[in-house]
């Protein structure tokens, strides 16, 4: 059993960027909005922030009151969709309610829209002839193929169906070969299309719901999880002690997927501002 450390990985992964972006005459530039106080997401714009400056990014971080405006909000990305300095925008959600995030996504410049989440990046993915991959599911596919796993012919299944992270990741698994299966909330049989993976990939946010007999022995298990188990102590979705061992390979939480998501986004601006510059 093989422990994939997505933190060792992300770590050169940030290394291969900043060094793409020294070599560049314009510094890659990344805005990212938050609207309201919502602790866990002050904590993911901050951990941006930070990663721009690893990298050497320029970066502008706008921290909106609840109570703006979509008038306000939509001013301000259409500011940032002209700044020649900024390459890619991101607005941090879920947004307050009075707020309409798929008005908000659409009035995103697809060519600066780094998480991929306008429907003119969606469709470009499922052609296959992406700008930019949504950076869970992206990380993930690093995380394999750097990890030596090679998805082809491979008997893959991904648990959970959301946009951000299960739909692109069946996406992206079946557009490197494998043979994809998606399970979710109303799927049947679960524990036995489960334990036939080569691949499995977890996407639910529930903790320790994978356990060995949904396991195939020496499978790939990547867990996306992020939860808290009883003692409130961080988890995925995998029981990962009791699952390990019959793994060839599996992530952590902490330490797996989660530190390789900022990193695609790293990796997405610095695609933005080169294809801006190569206009
Ligand atoms: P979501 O709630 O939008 O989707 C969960 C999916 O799980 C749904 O499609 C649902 O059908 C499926 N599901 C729920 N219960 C199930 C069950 N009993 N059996 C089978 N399927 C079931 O969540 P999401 O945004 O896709 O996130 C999933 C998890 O990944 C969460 O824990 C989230 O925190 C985590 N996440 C991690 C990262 C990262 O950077 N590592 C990024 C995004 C999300």
């Amino acid at each position: 059993m093989n422990i994939i450390n997505g933190k060792e990985i992300s770590a050169s992964i940030r290394a291969e960027i900043k060094a793409e972006a020294e070599k560049m005459t314009v510094k890659p530039g990344l805005a990212v909005i938050l609207v309201g106080s919502d602790p866990a997401s002050q904590v993911y714009v901050r951990n941006k922030n930070k990663a721009c400056e690893e990298v050497g990014f320029y970066s502008e971080m706008y921290t909106l009151p609840e109570e703006t405006s979509m008038e306000e909000l939509l001013g301000l990305i259409d500011q940032l969709n002209q700044s020649p300095q900024i390459h890619g925008i991101l607005v941090q959600l879920p947004l307050p309610k009075h707020l309409d995030e798929e008005k908000v996504i659409l009035a995103i410049n697809p060519e600066k829209d780094v998480d991929a989440f306008h429907p003119v990046n969606v469709g470009k993915i499922m052609i296959g002839n992406h700008s930019f991959l949504p950076c869970t599911p992206a990380g993930v596919m690093e995380l394999l193929s750097r990890s030596g796993i090679d998805v082809t012919g491979k008997e893959c299944v991904v648990i959970g169906r959301s946009n951000i992270v299960g739909k692109p990741q069946a996406m992206l698994l079946l557009h490197a070969n494998g043979t994809v299966t998606v399970c979710h909330s109303r799927t049947k049989n679960l524990t036995e299309i489960c334990s036939r993976a080569d691949i499995l990939v977890s996407a639910i946010g529930k903790a320790k719901f994978v356990t060995p007999d949904m396991v195939k022995e020496g499978a790939v298990v990547i867990d996306v999880g992020i939860n808290r188990d009883e003692n409130g102590k961080l988890c995925g979705d995998v029981d990962f002690e009791n699952v390990a061992p019959k793994t060839s390979f599996i992530t952590p939480v902490p330490g797996g997927v989660g530190p390789m998501t900022i990193t695609m986004l790293m990796k997405n601006t610095l695609t933005a501002a080169k294809n801006i510059e190569n206009k």
